[in-house]
């Protein structure tokens, strides 16, 4: 392994994770031990002092009723009863010289010398004394007795270092699984939790690599923060996605459409310039190429429109809109078409009915509907506006008496640029349409048509109350 592979590994969140993970598991269970080997040690010798506490005050009972020979005969009779003494017993003159001495044979030899040269005032005390070969000792407690001189009884600490010893030997047993599992808990837990983290870094790699948009990462669906962070970077994505698809479609078919006026207006411009050059000519070829230019710029700004409706970058200014207003506004715009073409537009609407949105855009859509009815309505014909209010949306229609749609035109015909074959004859870009959409969809409304041929069509336009 290089130096620079260690020192990649080292800078890695998964690395610090599983250091933190390990050192702060390890750190615990020392902790845990530390305090239980503190609490069973101490428990322990508070109970080995309270059995001294115990014999020492039986002793100076018996001291008081007779003296040395008393505690003498107090072990020999102990001794019979076949109970042998398991405490050291001393009896210190007033100078601290010892009287009287028992300690049980299997204890070893102790150096006294240390008790003898101790200070003999002090009345209550406990000392420890270290047995000789150093590996055993005794835990004293001290007494004064009636006559000056004082009383030592004392425990073999050493089952009590034995047990404390065992559990040392067994705490370090325990503690190599512990830091194993520390270890290998850590990385495991570090390995899931950057598991969306590593998905999001290939995913993100792949994009870079391929330029494809359209890889998501995997979710797990466990509402974490990782896992919002993973949706909230899909849908991200998925607007990205919309935005740059838009900006393609709308630039193919900006340079697919733009072919046919361009060529026709080169065609205009060359036919002025072969033809006769009187003033009228160039006139009339002037006025030629400039209507089939605002043909050209009208395209270019539909269909600028249509893709930033679509893509969701088109500012709608939201307000209170009466609804009934609006229709009788457009209406009135097409007054004059409907007069000349003898067509009877007949209205049906309640007079409030608000919805929040887009007056502008909202107008500019029913335009359009309102439009195309009355373009492929036959003279003399019938066209409907209508309008309604339900719980949670405002529905209009409009409805036509014009040739209808054949069933399988009808999923194109909300397609930009797309025209009907028996259209063709009517002006119109192939746009109106897929703006009508764009623009309904913007307030997250719909539009739909139900049409039969021969009979007529009708569009009806499905808004939200609130958007
Ligand atoms: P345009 O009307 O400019 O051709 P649109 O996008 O408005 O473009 O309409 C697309 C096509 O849908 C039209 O070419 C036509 O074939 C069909 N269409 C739209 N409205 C109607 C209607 N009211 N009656 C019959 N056909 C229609």
């Amino acid at each position: 392994m290089s130096l620079r592979f260690l020192n990649r590994i080292r800078k890695t969140t998964g690395f610090r994770l599983t250091l933190w993970y390990s050192a702060i598991f390890i750190l615990s269970s020392l902790a845990l031990f530390g305090i239980a080997y503190v609490l069973l040690s101490s428990s322990l010798k508070q109970k080995d002092q309270e059995t001294i506490q115990a014999k020492l005050k039986d002793y100076q009972a018996q001291y008081r009723t007779g003296g040395i020979i008393a505690i003498k005969n107090e072990l020999n009779f102990e001794k019979y009863a076949g109970k042998p003494n398991i405490f050291f017993i001393r009896v210190a003159g007033p100078k601290n010289q010892t009287l009287f001495l028992s300690i049980p044979d299997q204890w070893g030899n102790f150096d006294l010398k240390s008790l003898e040269n101790g200070d003999s005032s002090v009345k209550e005390s406990w000392t420890y004394l270290r047995a000789v070969d150093r590996k055993k000792g005794v835990e004293i407690a001290s007494a004064p007795l009636p006559d000056g001189c004082s009383l030592q009884i004392g425990k073999n600490t050493e089952s009590r270092e034995e047990l404390l010893e065992s559990f040392r030997k067994a705490f370090i047993a325990v503690m190599i699984p512990v830091i194993l599992l520390g270890v290998f808990g850590g990385q495991f837990l570090a390995f899931r939790a950057l598991r969306p983290i590593r998905q999001l870094i290939h995913t993100v790699r792949a994009i870079t690599a391929t330029g494809k948009i359209d890889s998501r990462v995997p979710t797990r669906q466990t509402g974490d923060e990782l896992d919002e962070l993973v949706l909230l970077f899909n849908q991200m994505l998925g607007q990205i996605e919309v935005l740059i698809n838009g900006m393609k479609d709308t630039l193919d078919n900006v340079a697919h459409d733009l072919r046919t006026p361009m060529t026709r207006l080169r065609g205009m411009a060359e036919m002025a310039l072969q033809g006769k050059q009187t003033s009228e000519n160039c006139r009339e070829a002037l006025a030629d190429c400039l209507e089939e230019s605002e043909r050209v710029l009208k395209m270019l700004n539909t269909l600028m429109d249509i893709s930033e409706a679509e893509t969701g970058a088109l500012k709608l200014k939201l307000e209170p809109v009466n609804i009934s207003e609006l229709l009788e506004n457009v209406v009135e715009l097409y007054r004059y078409v409907a007069e000349d073409k003898q067509l009877v537009v007949h209205t049906a609407y309640p007079r409030e009915l608000y919805v929040t949105a887009d007056r502008h855009r909202l107008l500019q859509a029913l335009a359009n509907l309102l439009d195309n009815a009355l373009k492929y309505s036959p003279s003399g014909g019938r066209v409907e506006v209508e309008a309604d209010a339900y719980p949670q949306e405002v529905v209009i229609n409009i409805k036509d008496s014009g040739p209808g749609i054949p069933p399988e035109e009808i999923p194109k015909i909300w397609e930009r640029l797309y025209r009907g074959d028996q259209s063709r004859s009517q002006r119109g870009l192939g746009l109106g349409l897929s703006l009508v959409k764009a623009i309904v969809a913007a307030h997250r409304g719909h539009v739909e048509v139900a049409s039969q041929p021969g009979v007529g069509s009708c569009f009806s336009v499905h808004l939200p109350k609130q958007p």
